[in-house]
């Protein structure tokens, strides 16, 4: 309790020099004394307001506009409901449960617009605020265009890390072409337990999240599970990555390729998923590449066995027609063609081609003699 009140007062005091300057004026007219903001992660992204005028204030408003990849800018408001006065001081506070939360070290850009009886307004210039999970004490390590943030394992937990991110950017740019456009963010929280508590909407088997438009990721890895914490960042590396280039105002990429990359980019299929792949080639059960193309099953095996299939279809298509063709695909997408129309253009078949080319490759790659049953066991994806 008390180290959170000092963070608290850290992050007040990190905020001063973002307070707004009150406009200059004559004495008494309308004016804003102070505008300040602090995150309370994960919960809310609270704004304070001071004012005042020679009349009553009748109207403050907050207006802002989260930072994130899009195409069109959104400016949101929120209505601050207060008794009208010639001095105020109000706070009005973003609710992550209304949202659906927000990620760690976010950025909001925000200002006021304060309305007097007299007809006056002022609105204040904008500041910026970040998210910050100002829960833990982070240290960061900055390399290339990551910067990871973390709290508990020393330095060389952290270096071996970076290391492991930088080395996931490189077999991503030799397989694939698909380089980092944008800086990213990497959060690494202690654990899984920890990375749900700084979700929203957590999901049973969260272990880390690609929060793609915003550059942020978020991963749980204990000292104690640093191979299992390696593989993962670079799933989700991945995923920003390919999101990144790909983003589009028209369509998404279809998710085997989605998935199957961030796969494929962790290195060799693990035994569970490989054994279901196995079983789903000799019980005639594989799952179409237009099922594929949708987001997953909920339901483990099925889950499982799409994983493991998009793994494989991305493994064929890179090691039969190369990065190149890889990289035309992604830019195509970019473009925001459908699937067959790119999977056409790109390599002259399109998905019920693919499927067709695939399914010869998968099943001389994977058909087994000796079949045991799939032994599942849990893993986040
Ligand atoms: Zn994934």
């Amino acid at each position: 309790m008390k180290r959170k009140i000092i963070l608290l007062a850290l992050v007040v005091c990190l905020f001063l020099p973002l307070l707004s300057p009150p406009p200059v004026q004559a004495q008494g007219e309308l004016a804003v004394l102070n505008s300040s903001a602090m995150a309370i992660f994960p919960s809310q992204l609270s704004f304070s307001l001071s004012a005042q005028s020679n009349v009553n204030i009748t109207d403050i408003r907050l207006r802002f506009t989260i930072d994130q990849d899009s195409f069109a800018e959104v400016i949101s408001e929120g209505y601050v409901e207060f008794t009208p006065s010639t001095t105020v001081d109000v706070s009005w506070a973003l609710e992550m449960l209304k949202i659906g939360g927000l990620p760690p070290g976010a950025t909001v850009k925000y200002w006021w617009r304060v309305t007097d009886a007299s007809g006056k307004v002022v609105e204040t210039a904008p500041a910026q605020v970040r998210y910050d999970d100002t829960r833990y004490s982070w240290q960061s390590l900055a390399e290339g265009k990551v910067t990871m943030y973390w709290y508990e394992g020393d330095d060389s937990f952290a270096q071996e890390l970076m290391s492991a991110t930088q080395q996931a950017l490189e077999r991503l740019a030799e397989d694939t072409g698909a380089c980092l456009e944008k800086p990213a963010e990497l959060y690494i929280y202690a654990d899984s337990e920890d990375l749900k508590g700084a979700m929203i909407h957590p999901q049973e088997w969260t272990g880390g999240v690609a929060y793609t438009r915003y550059g942020i990721m978020a991963i749980g890895i204990s000292p104690g599970d640093i191979d299992w914490g390696k593989t993962t960042i670079a799933h989700e590396l991945t995923h920003l990555v390919i999101h990144q280039m790909t983003l589009n105002p028209y369509n998404q990429l279809p998710t085997w390729l989605d998935e199957g990359l961030a796969m494929y980019n962790e290195g060799p299929l693990g035994l569970a998923f490989t054994s279901y792949l196995m079983w789903a080639i000799d019980e005639d059960k594989l799952i179409s590449v237009q099922s594929l193309s949708s987001p997953f099953s909920a339901y483990a095996e099925e889950a499982y066995l799409s994983y493991a299939e998009s793994y494989s279809l991305a493994e064929y298509l890179i090691t039969t027609y190369g990065q190149e063709k890889m990289l035309e695909l992604l830019n195509t997408f970019r473009e925001g063609s459908g699937y067959d129309a790119a999977l056409e253009k790109v390599y002259g078949f399109d998905m019920d081609g693919l499927e067709s080319l695939w399914r010869v490759y998968v099943t001389q790659r994977y058909q087994s003699a000796e079949l045991a049953p799939p032994a599942l066991v849990s893993a986040g994806f």
